[in-house]
């Protein structure tokens, strides 16, 4: 016997709606297609406001790395800046310091120490300390695991932990149990395949077929399990091809300022986020900046437009964005160039998101916040399905 109805919900990091122009995706079985705003950051800020349908100066989340010099969690990591630099820029040694950590914390969250400069560490404090994916995953505010506990709606949601080949098992098999109402269904293979390959590259097109073929197997069988079948599949932001790096790190540092005395900063992969201790440093990294033809100072009106002005600066007092394509490199992000990037201006063509289903999209779907209201409706009438009765 068939189950009533399934809302099915696919995250595909990083597929882009520039990236679908160039594929064919489902054209049948998911005909309504929408372009979606993504939001300024990276997926730390993205996948909160997919989340929690707000901003990141509302839900708290923007860049995973701030300047917290009172109460950094990482003050003992200081002794690691001895590391002879060809041990501590390997990225396996990096990997299982990360992996210690993330244990010894108890952080729940993703967590990565990238290319933190273990001589700044001390300084600096780290925003996803919990799973994103559990009720009480935000900084500020519920998010939709949140609103399904509390609507008592059965759902399934991946462990983003695990592999894209166990979520699609553990989704196929709560399927077939037909006793859920709600799948949020995991993928972020494709954005690290990006990264490495950028977009067009052969790796990336065969991941995507495979998508084509699991998402296939996953469809059919829902259709076959449920009377009824809501389709979303959804991306975060999409990725460009970098095209030049700047070595923006070294130019402040010739400056000659003390970092941590003077001033701080995150060298974001495109992004740098400055804090100031004495209006010197201020005025000459900003006419620095200023002078940089491949980004710009974002003005304060323009970040409160984009959800992503924080009055106490927790993630910095001046945000230098690049230009698409553009990367800043070393980072404390990365040590090398690679080829796919993301975090970019939300207007960047490359950064827009998409929306399929197989329904027609409401018109005021215009953003990735807007898809938590497409998430959230489903649990909505399940309470009141559930009071009525
Ligand atoms: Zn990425």
């Amino acid at each position: 016997m068939r189950a009533e109805r399934l809302s099915l919900f696919v995250f595909l990091d990083a597929f882009g709606w520039e990236i679908l122009q160039s594929v064919e995706f489902f054209p049948n079985l998911l005909p309504h297609r929408r372009r979606l705003r993504s939001i300024l950051g990276y997926s730390s800020a993205c996948v909160p406001s997919i989340l929690t349908g707000k901003t990141p100066a509302e839900h708290g989340h923007f860049s995973f790395y701030f300047y917290n010099p009172e109460s950094s969690p990482f003050k003992w990591l200081y002794p690691l800046r001895v590391l002879p630099r060809a041990l501590a820029s390997r990225a396996r040694v990096r990997n299982k310091i990360s992996q210690a950590l993330k244990g010894f914390y108890g952080y729940t969250g993703y967590f990565q120490i990238y290319n933190m400069p273990f001589r700044y560490f001390h300084l600096f404090d780290y925003c996803e300390k919990k799973s994103l994916f559990e009720p009480d995953g935000m900084i500020h505010g519920d998010n939709i695991f949140a609103l399904l506990r509390l609507s008592g709606i059965p759902h399934h949601v991946s462990d983003w932990r695990r592999s894209e080949d166990d979520n699609h098992d553990a989704a196929l098999a709560a399927i077939r149990e037909r006793q859920v109402a709600w799948i949020f269904n995991y993928n972020a293979d494709l954005d690290g395949l990006l990264h490495v390959h950028g977009v067009g590259s052969e790796p990336v097109l065969s991941q995507i077929d495979r998508y084509r073929q699991r998402l296939a197997r996953l469809f059919a069988e829902a259709e076959e399990c449920y009377r009824d079948l809501d389709i979303y599949v959804f991306s975060d932001h999409g990725q460009a091809n970098t095209t030049a790096n700047h070595p923006l790190w070294r130019e402040i540092d010739a400056l000659g300022f003390r970092f941590g005395r003077d001033y701080a900063a995150v060298y974001d992969s495109t992004m740098a986020r400055f804090w100031f201790m004495n209006q010197d440093a201020r005025a000459a990294i900003t006419a620095r900046l200023s002078a940089e033809s491949y980004g710009r100072i974002m003005p304060r009106a323009e970040l409160e437009a984009l959800g992503a002005y924080f009055p106490d600066a927790k993630y910095g007092e001046l945000f230098f964005l690049v230009d698409e394509g553009h990367l800043l490199v070393p980072s404390f992000m990365g040590e090398r160039p690679i080829v796919g990037m993301h975090g970019y201006h939300p207007d960047a063509s490359s950064a827009y998101a998409m929306l399929l289903s197989n329904h027609p999209i409401p018109d005021d779907v215009q953003a990735i916040t807007d898809l938590y209201t497409l998430m959230a409706a489903p649990a909505l009438t399940w309470r009141g399905r559930e009071t009525t009765r």
